[in-house]
């Protein structure tokens, strides 16, 4: 590496997180490992150009070759969700939110979002955020058998009469009715929206249902389940299409970061392939299996189960340990969660009553059913024993030994 002459501060740093990433078992859901030939091109020259607009109509020259990338992310894009078309340039998945909302809202307008202690996200207008300030958030819940509950999403949408409904979660564990939001949405005129951050892997794997058919708008992360480098993305049918695109240049960004661009190309080939498939619904078979697992240890999970790549976990309730403690916990024994609210919460954000854990990441490395029944039981133990440090560091070294028998992707 050049770094390591020019810039010994940085180039430390870098084989410090390497190694860090290597001994420890990444289970934070929203987390995974990019491929060497996704990373090649992250780091590759198209980080120096500017190429505001798009491919064929853009405002500096020399865009041969970033419009091949480009051309050939949406392409790609096109092919595994089946979108009429596809917006690449969304610097992440915030930003791509807050460009649709430009494109399709007037300040005051109501959307209906799912709430954020029952799974949603902030960007689906929580108070804190700058589209909370702008439009009329109303939140809808999970019922209490952990599913959303439609029925009052349904009464909701006739009296709240929302321009918007929004589909989407980083911490909801369970398949959504596509249909169902449609049918809501007809009812009184909204337009849908489905947030798939988490799952676009899932999906693009065919590991569950695909949305993209069903909402007029789909917006995602590319660097979650989908295992491409940071950045965003936005779907959308056909008359939607002009109003997104001049929302996110001249609307929201500037230049597109175009060696993510390059990156994606290659993160979605990846998804193309067969092999992808499998992975996707090795996520799905290993995240049940943590499931079952923790279930016979007696943790209670919120939602309860999972159909998708995580699971979220009453600790609090189900051992009497916070959220908190349990993080830290397992953080000595080098296996990385979050904290997490379960839904209606009694407890306070920064130390609610749940753990999300996930599997994305475990399963790229390569870990299967056998590896996360084991790994379930460090989780129990580690929680039940939060604060026995002797238990802790066994544990940690078991840990470490199973992570070096799966190396990060070379
Ligand atoms: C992760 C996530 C986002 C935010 O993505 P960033 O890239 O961190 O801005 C938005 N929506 C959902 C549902 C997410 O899970």
């Amino acid at each position: 590496m050049k770094i390591k002459n020019q810039d010994s501060k940085v180039y430390a740093a870098i084989v410090g997180e390497t190694k860090r990433q290597q001994e420890g078992m990444e289970m934070i859901a929203s987390e995974n490992y990019v491929s060497p030939a996704v990373l090649e091109a992250l780091g590759s020259v198209f980080t120096n150009k500017y190429s505001e607009g798009y491919p064929g109509k853009r405002y500096y020259g020399g865009q041969t070759y970033t419009d091949v990338v480009e051309t050939l992310a949406i392409e790609r894009a096109k092919k595994i969700f089946g979108a009429e078309h596809v917006n690449v340039q969304p610097l992440s998945g915030c930003p791509a939110n807050m460009i649709v909302y430009s494109a399709i809202l007037k300040p005051g307008d109501t959307v209906l979002g799912m709430d954020l202690s029952h799974g949603g996200h902030l960007s689906h207008g929580h108070p804190v955020t700058l589209a909370a300030k702008i439009y009329r958030f109303v939140r809808y819940k999970t019922n209490a058998l952990g599913e959303i509950d439609y029925d009052e999403l349904e009464k909701m949408a006739i009296a709240e009469k929302p321009k918007l409904i929004l589909a989407g979660f980083s911490a909801y564990t369970r398949q959504l009715d596509y249909q169902k939001f449609q049918d809501i949405a007809k009812k009184v005129g909204a337009i849908t929206m489905f947030d798939i951050a988490h799952i676009a892997g899932l999906i693009a794997g065919k590991a569950i249902p695909n949305p993209v058919p069903y909402f007029d708008i789909v917006t995602t992360t590319t660097h979650k389940t989908l295992r491409g480098p940071r950045g965003g993305m936005i779907m959308c049918k056909q008359p939607f299409a002009e109003a997104i695109d001049k929302a996110l240049f001249p609307g929201f960004q500037g230049g597109p970061h175009m060696n993510n661009i390059a990156a994606l190309a290659v993160a979605l080939g990846e998804a193309l392939k067969p092999s992808f498939k499998v992975y996707a619904k090795q996520i799905i078979k290993n995240a049940k299996v943590l499931e079952q697992e923790l279930k016979k240890y007696g943790f209670k999970l919120a939602f309860g189960k999972t159909d998708n790549h995580m699971v979220l976990v009453d600790v609090f309730s189900s051992k009497g340990v916070t959220g908190k403690e349990a993080e830290k916990a397992l953080d000595k024994i080098g296996i990385t969660v979050n904290k997490n609210m379960i839904p209606d919460d009694p407890r306070k954000p920064f130390d609610p009553s749940g753990i999300r854990i996930g599997v994305p990441a475990i399963t790229t490395r390569g870990m299967k059913e056998k590896e996360v029944k084991i790994i379930s039981s460090w989780i129990n133990q580690a929680i039940t024993n939060h604060t026995n440090e002797k238990v802790l560091a066994k544990l940690h070294n078991e840990v470490i030994k199973l992570c070096k028998r799966f190396p990060l992707p070379k």
